[in-house]
C-alpha cells in the first residue's frame, strides 16, 4: 500500500488522534498514491499512525479513517455508516422527521456529509477519497436507510480546493412529485433540495429553534438572516405577537411565507423584508422600531483564520445594530457558524457591542448545534455553531 512518512515530530497530532495531514507536514510519500487513495500514515521511524485517504491537490493532504491498521472497503463504510445512523435513531421519530445522518470527520467518514428529509437522503461530497467510494456508498446508504432517493448537492465551493468539479443531481430513485414537508418539534417546513441552500435546510439548528420557541411568548420578534423561516416560525409556534424576517434572498423570503401559512399562522402575524440585514437594521432604528427579541444568524464570515478579524468586526457590528432596536429587558439572540470564531471570542465580540452600544447585558443561554452535528472530541473544527441567547439591560 501506498505511504505517507511524515517529518520528525510532526506526528503529535495524530498521536490525539485528530484526522488530518496537512502537506507541510509530509516527508515523504512511497508508493504513487493517486487521488482518493487508501494510504497508510507512519511516524518518521515507520511507525503506524493510521489508514486515510488521498488527496493529492488539497492542502489537507490525508483524512485519516481510522487510527490502528484497517482495510478500508465496503465493510468498513457499512460499519461505518451504520454506526452513525445508529447514533441518530433516537432523534428520528414523529417529533422529527429530518436529521443529520452523517457529520464527516465526526463520524470517521471524512467529507461525507449525509442529511435525511422524510425518505429522501441529501449527501455532500467534498473530500476525494470519498468521491472514489462513491458507488459503494450510494448501496451501502440506501441499504443502512431504507431510503428510496439519494440526491447529491457536491456544488459546495470548498470541492474546489480537492479539485473536485461541483455536481448535483440525482444518485439514485426518483424526487416526489410534491414538495418536501418535514416535521420539526411540532412545526412543518418545506424543504427545497435541489435548489435551497447546503442541502436544502439547516439542521444543526433544529435544537435551537425549539429552545427559542419557548422565550417568544406576546414578543415581538425580528428574524435576522431567516432564510425559509424557520425560527420565525419557531417563534410563532412559542406565541410570538408578531415576526419579521429579514434575508437578502427573495426565494428564501417566499418559502419562509408559505412556511408561516402551512403552520396555520395568520400572515398578519409575519412580515418580509428584502435586502442586507447590515442596512436594513439601521433602517429600523432611524425609523424607531423596537423589538422584543432579535435573532441575528448569518451565514459564515471566516472560512479560516485569517479571516477572523474582519468577520469578527461584522460579528460586533451586526451587534451593536441590533441592540440598539432592543429595550432595557429585550433579548439578543446572536449565532456564529465560523468554526474559526470560538465561543469566548464570539463573547468578547459581543460583550464589545455592548460596550459600544453603551448597554450592560449577560448570557442566559448558550446554544451550539445539535447531537446530530457531533464535536470529535480530538477534532475541535467540527464544533462550528455556537449562539449566545443575552439579556440586555439598561
Ligand atoms: N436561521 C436560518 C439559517 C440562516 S442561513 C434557519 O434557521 O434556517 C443564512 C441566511 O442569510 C441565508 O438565507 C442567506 O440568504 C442570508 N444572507 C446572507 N447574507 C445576508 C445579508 N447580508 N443580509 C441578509 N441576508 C443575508
Amino acid at each position: 500500500m501506498h505511504t505517507i512518512h511524515l517529518k520528525k515530530g510532526r506526528e503529535a497530532s495524530l498521536l490525539r488522534h485528530h484526522p488530518w495531514v496537512f502537506s507541510g507536514a509530509i516527508d515523504r510519500i512511497t508508493g504513487q498514491p493517486a487521488s482518493g487513495s487508501t494510504v497508510r500514515v507512519v511516524d518518521h521511524g515507520g511507525n503506524l499512525l493510521g489508514i486515510g485517504g488521498y488527496s493529492p491537490q488539497s492542502q489537507i493532504r490525508v483524512r485519516l479513517y481510522t487510527f490502528h491498521e484497517a482495510t478500508i472497503d465496503r465493510e468498513f463504510l457499512t460499519q461505518a455508516v451504520t454506526r452513525a445512523l445508529a447514533k441518530r435513531s433516537h432523534l428520528l421519530g414523529p417529533q422529527r422527521s429530518a436529521c443529520r445522518l452523517i457529520f464527516g470527520e465526526s463520524d470517521g467518514l471524512p467529507g461525507l456529509v449525509v442529511d435525511r428529509y422524510n425518505d429522501v437522503l441529501v449527501c455532500q461530497i467534498l473530500f476525494a477519497a470519498m468521491e472514489v467510494w462513491k458507488p459503494e456508498l450510494i448501496d451501502i446508504l440506501r441499504e443502512a436507510s431504507g431510503c428510496s432517493v439519494i440526491y447529491e448537492r457536491s456544488d459546495a465551493s470548498v470541492r474546489e480546493k480537492e479539485g473536485l468539479q461541483p455536481r448535483a443531481g440525482l444518485l439514485w430513485g426518483e424526487l416526489p412529485d410534491s414538495e418536501i414537508v418535514i416535521q420539526e418539534y411540532g412545526i412543518e417546513m418545506g424543504v427545497d433540495v435541489v435548489a435551497g441552500q447546503k442541502t436544502g435546510f439547516y439542521l444543526d439548528q433544529a435544537e435551537n429553534r425549539r429552545i427559542l420557541a419557548s422565550y417568544c411568548r406576546d414578543k415581538n420578534v425580528l428574524n435576522c438572516f431567516s432564510y425559509t423561516g424557520g425560527f420565525s416560525v419557531a417563534a410563532l409556534k412559542g406565541g410570538a405577537s408578531h415576526v419579521t424576517s429579514i434575508d437578502s434572498s427573495a426565494p428564501a423570503l417566499a418559502a419562509a411565507q408559505s412556511n408561516v401559512a402551512r403552520n396555520g399562522f395568520d400572515a398578519s402575524r409575519h412580515d418580509t423584508r428584502e435586502g442586507s440585514v447590515f442596512n436594513i437594521l439601521r433602517e429600523m432604528q432611524q425609523q424607531q422600531q423596537r423589538f422584543d427579541l432579535i435573532i441575528l444568524d448569518p451565514p459564515k464570515f471566516a472560512d479560516n483564520k485569517s479571516q477572523v478579524i474582519k468577520a469578527g468586526r461584522a460579528y460586533k457590528d451586526l451587534a451593536l445594530q441590533a441592540v440598539k432596536l432592543l429595550p432595557p429587558g429585550g433579548k439578543l439572540v446572536s449565532f456564529s457558524c465560523s468554526g474559526a470564531i470560538d465561543l469566548n471570542l464570539f463573547q468578547k465580540i459581543t460583550a464589545d457591542a455592548l460596550l459600544d452600544a453603551g448597554r450592560q447585558g449577560e448570557v442566559v443561554r448558550y446554544l451550539h448545534q445539535g447531537e446530530d452535528h457531533p464535536v470529535g472530541l480530538a477534532f475541535p473544527e467540527s464544533q462550528y455553531l455556537k449562539g449566545l441567547i443575552c439579556r440586555i439591560n439598561e
